[in-house]
């Protein structure tokens, strides 16, 4: 579920209770009894937001022949707007340089690598698990866009 500002505000906490379901605390709420505890969700605006780590979608498609696939082109934006995830496009072998490299002032949430490649053995697993590998020919799926809003709601 996207949760609007809560997704990457420092003061967000995700609770998951006795019978597995998953919902949103707002911390900030803990320290201050002014502030609502339970917050309407999605949080379209919010002065008490301050920005903290990313839902990230890395996009990989450097082998894809050709024009992009319109449906698939839509499953993407569907994607990328229920998530709320910054999307990026990148080579599949640049994704853990990209963390590294990003991790003071970007630092990932959760991410998912979206590939038209087999990911090389030599890819750690923490990566290889969150890739999802789409067909060249049909790009992104209905059935890969679930799996891959799993992954974004996998926090690191
Ligand atoms: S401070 Fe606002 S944006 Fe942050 S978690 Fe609480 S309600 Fe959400």
């Amino acid at each position: 579920m996207y949760n609007g500002l809560c997704e990457r505000c420092v003061w967000s906490k995700e609770i998951r209770s006795d019978r597995g379901s998953l919902f949103t605390l707002c911390t900030r709420g803990l320290t201050d009894p002014a502030w609502p505890k339970y917050p309407r969700l999605p949080v379209l605006q919010c002065t008490g937001f301050e920005a903290g780590p990313l839902r990230i979608i890395f996009l990989d498609v450097a082998d894809a022949p050709g024009a992009p696939i319109p449906g698939a082109v839509s499953t993407l934006n569907r994607l990328v707007a229920e998530s709320g995830a910054r999307l990026i496009v990148i080579g599949a072998d640049e994704v853990q340089n990209w963390l590294e490299e990003h991790r003071a002032e970007a630092p990932a949430r959760s991410f998912v690598i979206l590939t038209t490649r087999s990911l090389p053995d030599t890819v750690p697993r923490d990566l290889s698990d969150r890739a999802i590998r789409m067909d060249v020919t049909r790009g992104l799926t209905g059935e890969q866009a679930a799996a891959a809003l799993a992954i974004l709601d996998s926090v690191l």
